[in-house]
């Protein structure tokens, strides 16, 4: 029975991917962090049959345990602190743990593995955000990378690491760079998440209006349950490498309003949404767009939700749960 070890399995890809490898006939060890972490039952009642082991990325002793302990064939680095306006605040924990914390993965595993250091498949979750200021429409795996932020740079630390790791030891390990991928389990400070949560209270009546930042800028948005599919896919190649994952298309803040408050009956959204400086960043990624030609071709992946489907799924079930707190 194949054995995987996924390190961040209390955020959405984590959560996805173990269900995937489960289906799959996996055995899964999942890291989670600290005492008492409070998404914990949420984990246990979401993945039951995953076993939880305690362990942070920033304790390399922590780590060669849990590897001992939960003995992959395969490794999925998925843990990190992932959103981008904190890091500015947090710089050097970011950088210790999305950064450094993927060395320490590295490491861990290439020691686990012995001799033969290949023979565990290591997977990096690599993100567009080290495209930053773009250098290139649409980027794709060759493209200069140009972080924008703490996090950013933590991310290009790691996705070399990990290169260097395979071409230093031989190591099967590939980097995923995935673009943002969304769902309803997206944490609430991300902004696709952040419009879901807020248009379905609109619509219900128990908010009045939702606070923005930069209105302008583009991502690349798909469906956090298709992308952890081209995770597993690169792990299960003869030879490691990076691949870019996104949908090839590209929508700004306004189109993800546009299409949420449609959701809800809504055409006009301007009355309901505010600007305030407070969710303007220091420094901007304006433009992000993919190219999967890569993992389409090799991979055999293609996203299976488009960016209203994925929009309206999300609203949906945000109102479903938030219909919950109508009195
Ligand atoms: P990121 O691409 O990893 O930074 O993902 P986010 O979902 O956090 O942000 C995507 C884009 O939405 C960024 O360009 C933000 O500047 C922009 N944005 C505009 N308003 C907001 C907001 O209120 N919250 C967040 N998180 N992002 C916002």
């Amino acid at each position: 029975m194949p054995k995987a070890l996924i390190t961040g399995i209390s955020g959405q890809d984590g959560l996805y991917l173990a269900e995937l490898l489960l289906e799959k006939g996996y055995d899964v060890t999942g890291l989670i962090r600290g005492q008492f972490n409070p998404k914990e039952p949420m984990v246990r009642a979401t993945v039951p049959d995953v076993e939880l082991l305690t362990g942070d990325l920033t304790d390399p002793l922590a780590l060669a345990r849990v590897l001992d302990r939960a003995e992959p064939t395969e490794v999925y680095n998925l843990g990190a602190i992932s959103f981008v306006a904190y890091s500015w605040q947090n710089a050097a924990l970011t950088s210790d743990v999305t950064g450094k914390g993927v060395l320490n993965m590295l490491e861990a595993t290439r020691m686990y593995a012995g001799s033969d250091p290949s023979a565990v498949r290591f997977y990096q979750a690599s993100s567009s955000e080290m495209f930053g200021r773009v250098q290139e429409v649409p980027q794709r795996e060759s493209t200069l990378l140009w972080p924008r932020s703490p996090y950013g740079v933590a991310k290009v630390f790691g996705h070399y690491m990990t290169i260097n790791y395979r071409e230093s030891y031989g190591m099967h390990a590939s980097s995923g760079i995935l673009f943002n991928h969304e769902s309803p389990r997206r944490g609430p400070e991300f902004v696709t998440r952040k419009v879901s949560i807020a248009v379905a209270r609109i619509a219900l009546g128990l908010q009045d209006t939702i606070v923005m930042g930069n209105l302008d800028a583009k991502r690349d948005w798909g469906f956090a349950g298709d992308y952890v599919e081209a995770m597993w896919r690169m792990l299960q190649q003869g030879e490691a490498d990076d691949y870019v994952v996104a949908t090839g298309e590209t929508h700004s803040i306004r189109e993800l309003l546009d299409v949420a408050f449609a959701a809800v009956g809504i055409d006009d959204w301007t009355p309901y949404v505010e600007q305030s400086p407070e969710f303007i960043r220091p420094a901007e990624v304006d433009l992000l767009i993919g190219d999967p030609a890569k993992a389409r071709e090799r991979l055999g992946w293609a996203p299976k939700v488009g960016f209203e489907e994925l929009v309206r799924m999300m609203v949906e079930h945000d109102l479903r749960e938030q219909s919950q707190h109508v009195g």
